[in-house]
């Protein structure tokens, strides 16, 4: 039987008697090897697939321990800015849970198919006219004003779920990759993965750190580029975030592991979520493509050793966000319905 994250890691996890035993299946995702493209980089690559999470993203696996500690702690209703996909789980866990969900969102830089989630869940969407970093500040002052338990990456029960991804692909691996690659916005997930392979590696069940590679977009890059983004632009609009909340351990992260930060431009992004989908198979939204933009510009500027065992993140589902795609293509005009006309396309 399918099993979520605090069954399956819960030795590993703040459990008590006292948590609810709250799942949607999350986590267990799968570790899918991209055997097109890690030919033509000359690697051995593997992609994270966390878009395959019941909501749509690895959002869920922090999400469900922070719903579940705080029902524990007595919560009666949750809040969270997001650029989406945090509302999205917020919301799911909130309705499995049986409490009100809260989410402030920068107005109309929201994926669609992330507003109807939230909205299909049941959660009180309240857009402001602002972004992201604004949203958090509101979201906050909610939490300390109302008592509403805040379930953005602040809570510290979010990065503890999200740990479970790293679990996953030392359990499947054997150990850590060489690499880890991965879309870097509020910088909690490169912290989670960080913690995750320092724990798992106290247990003498990984060797240390990957080489940890946080990618953002060049418009929304203060790791990367090392200044201030205060109205940061993206197409990737879930790392579309200008002050990380996480910076200083992501930071850690990466000089730790000897890794490092990278800026990909949104054409990058677009052209990489492209050939994921067309060479692999694999359809992930805009942010979650920012891991193999980075990998083509690293291969492109000589800088990505041959042979090395690698994993992307893909951390959100691309049906997510068809808007980014099918805005920036030509209509596809239908035909008459002839087979003469299919026969000279078909033969095409
Ligand atoms: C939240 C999110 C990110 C960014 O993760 P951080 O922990 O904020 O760095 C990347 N991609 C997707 C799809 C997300 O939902």
């Amino acid at each position: 039987m399918a099993q979520g994250i605090l069954r399956r890691y819960g030795e590993h996890l703040p459990i008590t008697d006292r948590t609810p035993d709250l799942s949607l299946c999350e986590g267990s995702t799968p570790l899918i090897p991209l055997i097109n493209l890690g030919r033509e980089l000359s690697v051995e690559l593997y992609a994270k697939f966390d878009g395959l999470n019941p909501t749509g993203s690895f959002k869920d696996r922090g999400m469900v321990l922070a719903v579940a500690k705080a029902l524990e702690e007595g919560a009666r209703s949750v809040v969270c800015a997001s650029t989406g996909n945090t509302s999205a789980s917020a919301a799911a866990y909130a309705a499995r849970a049986g409490i009100p969900c809260f989410v402030v969102l920068p107005a109309g830089n929201v994926a669609m198919g992330k507003l109807a989630q939230a909205i299909a869940y049941g959660a009180k969407v309240v857009p402001i006219e602002d972004n992201f970093d604004v949203a958090l500040d509101l979201a906050r002052k909610g939490a300390e004003e109302m008592g509403m338990a805040i379930v953005n990456s602040v809570n510290p029960y979010r990065l503890m779920g999200q740990r479970s991804a790293s679990w996953e692909i030392c359990d499947e691996l054997g150990d850590r990759p060489d690499w880890l690659v991965l879309p870097v916005g509020n910088a909690g997930n490169i912290s989670a993965y960080r913690e995750g392979f320092d724990y798992y590696s106290s247990l003498g069940r990984c060797s240390g750190l990957p080489r940890m590679v946080g990618v953002q977009a060049s418009g929304s890059a203060p790791l990367a580029l090392g200044r201030e983004f205060p109205e940061p632009e993206t197409v990737a609009t879930a790392i579309r975030i200008g002050r990380p909340v996480n910076a200083e351990k992501a930071k850690k992260a990466v000089s730790d592991s000897g890794g490092t930060f990278l800026a990909v431009d949104d054409d990058e992004i677009l052209k990489a979520q492209r050939l994921l989908a067309g060479r692999d198979g694999i359809f992930a939204e805009p942010a979650s493509c920012a891991g193999v933009a980075g990998l083509m510009k690293l291969k492109e500027q000589g800088e990505l050793p041959e042979g090395i065992r690698i994993v992307t993140v893909l951390t959100g589902n691309g049906l997510k966000d068809p808007d980014a795609l099918l805005s920036r293509i030509s209509p596809i005009e239908p035909v008459k319905a002839q087979w003469s006309v299919l026969e000279e396309i078909f033969r095409s």
